[in-house]
């Protein structure tokens, strides 16, 4: 099954404005910064954000953990398991920066995102080689926090202010050119309000706000002049979008997605995560009319058992959920669906886990995520009777990966033949093959030359694998008549 941010990510962020790099080679004052990110995709757009922030201060990204003199780890808190993870590399952490001591070499350390915030002090107690400690909405701090754990404090930044953050992220960016790859993430939401029992992320990332119009437009437009043509909208609950328009009116997602569109050179717009209950009528209808909006929806629905969506505190029933599909479809019938599920919720029976095999079943997605139910302390989950066993739910899990492998499988299956825009993004693992993205998200393998590393090319898709599909260039045929690299046959 295709694994998910959520799941298993783990990236060192190595983007860093160049410009930016040689103003501090000049100063003859770089130092590196290496910066893991665990988690969700909001995760990994403000680890770029960091890398952004603090380029003006001298520094420049590696990868090489042994050569940094900052190290941060960018958290999820999700499962138990992402913050047990964290501790751990923090041992190896403690190592490494022994070591470097032993040749003079000093190495600040920072523990960033939704683990930072849950814990605060707990972590410096916990890793006493932990320098600071800055939740989500702080990082344009990062510069002065850095300052002030260089003179000796710990440093734990925990403040609730997004607004803040992101006015002075955007005043960064602006000047600094971002060359990022051709496919990008930007954040447009954050927090959630909606309280699903098992969840942290209210607590974490606290309540729902959304960037200005304009903000996103000028970040938006800045990308799309640097090279950017795909962007992956984001939020925790991205459809719950309501942001400021210039003249006060208040824009839902539809309407910034239909703004967004008339920018030049992004040809590809996505948007994740979605609640069901935010899926309103403009955006279902942007699906119809948005030729850049991509057919790919993850739209989590958790549980197919009413008796569990409301335990979940969902806000919606199992039949809810099938009418939208129904309305999704019928604007956009090739869409490709996904969804996130969790298995042995407390209270949850045979009967329920069958109910969800069953919508399972009746939707047919393209890729789903899924979950075993951790308990989260301090969420009414956690003290809720009737925990399910560990075996249960491994059980469980088993049986709902096996289902939806089979629907991924099909839907790979029912692209064979055809020809389809693919956006090329990197080299792959074998010599002279490139790695893109089909309009339904699934990873595209094809022989082409490096040189059409961002573009939009047509390709037949000739085979397929369980994860990814394998194509050919058709040539000639590229798509939007921009990048016109392959020369058209002759006639
Ligand atoms: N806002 C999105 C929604 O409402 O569906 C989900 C965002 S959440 C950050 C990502 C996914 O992590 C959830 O959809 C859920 O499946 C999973 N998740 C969250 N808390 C969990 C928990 N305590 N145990 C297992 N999975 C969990
Ligand atoms: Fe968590 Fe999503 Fe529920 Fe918000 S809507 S509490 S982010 S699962």
């Amino acid at each position: 099954m295709t694994s998910r941010p959520e799941q298993d990510m783990e990236t060192n962020v190595t983007v860093v404005s160049a410009a930016d790099m040689t103003d501090a080679r000049k100063g003859g004052n770089t130092r590196k910064v290496f910066v893991r990110t665990y988690g969700c995709q909001m995760n990994v757009y403000d680890s770029e954000r960091m890398t952004d922030v603090l380029a003006p201060e001298g520094f420049e990204a590696t990868d090489d953990l042994e050569d940094a003199d900052l190290v941060i780890l960018n958290t999820c808190h999700i499962r138990e398991k992402a913050a047990e993870k964290v501790y751990s590399e923090l041992g190896r952490i403690r190592k490494v920066k022994e070591e470097r001591a032993k040749s003079g070499k000093d190495m600040m350390v920072g523990v960033t995102g939704c683990v930072a915030q849950a814990e605060g002090e707990e972590i410096s107690r916990r890793a006493p080689i932990v320098d600071l400690v800055v939740g989500p909405q702080s990082y344009h701090q990062l510069p002065s926090l850095l300052e002030k754990a260089r003179a000796g404090s710990k440093v734990v930044e925990t403040e609730f202010d997004i607004d803040a953050k992101f006015n002075h992220l955007s005043e960064r960016a602006e000047k600094q050119v971002l060359k990022r790859p051709p496919s990008a993430f930007l954040t447009v939401q954050e927090g959630c309000d909606k309280f699903c029992t098992f969840c942290v992320v209210p607590y974490t990332r606290g309540a729902e706000v959304s960037r200005s119009v304009e903000q996103i437009v000028s970040e938006a437009e800045r990308m799309a002049a640097a090279g950017v043509r795909e962007i992956t909208l984001l939020g925790q609950n991205v459809n719950a979008y309501h942001g400021t328009s210039p003249d006060g009116a208040v824009w839902g997602l539809g309407r910034l997605l239909r703004r967004l569109a008339e920018i030049d050179g992004l040809d590809r717009l996505r948007y994740t995560t979605s609640h069901p209950r935010d899926m309103d009528d403009d955006l279902i209808e942007a699906h119809r009319d948005l030729k850049s909006l991509m057919p790919y929806l993850h739209l989590p629905v958790q549980s197919g058992s009413d008796k569990i969506l409301k335990a979940m505190n969902r806000r919606h029933t199992r039949d809810e959920y099938f009418r939208l599909i129904d309305r999704i479809r019928e604007v956009s019938p090739d869409i490709a669906l996904s969804g996130d599920f969790i298995v042995g919720f407390p209270g949850e029976s045979d009967q329920d886990f069958e109910d969800t095999m069953d919508l399972i079943r009746q939707v047919g997605y393209g890729s789903a995520f899924s979950f075993k139910y951790s308990s989260r302390p301090g969420t009414p989950g956690a003290t809720m009777d009737e925990q399910v066993p560990e075996d249960v739910k491994s059980a469980r899990l088993a049986a709902l990966q096996a289902l939806v492998a089979e629907q991924q499988k099909a839907f790979n299956a029912s692209r064979l033949g055809m020809t389809c825009d693919v956006l090329l993004e990197k080299t792959g693992r074998n010599p002279g093959q490139l790695v893109g993205k089909s309009p339904w998200l699934q990873p595209v393998q094809l022989d082409a030359p490096e040189d059409l590393i961002g573009s939009i090319q047509a390709v037949e898709i000739v085979d397929i694998g369980s994860n990814s599909l394998f194509g050919r260039l058709i040539a000639g045929q590229d798509d939007l008549g921009r990048s016109g690299r392959i020369p058209a046959p002759a006639a």
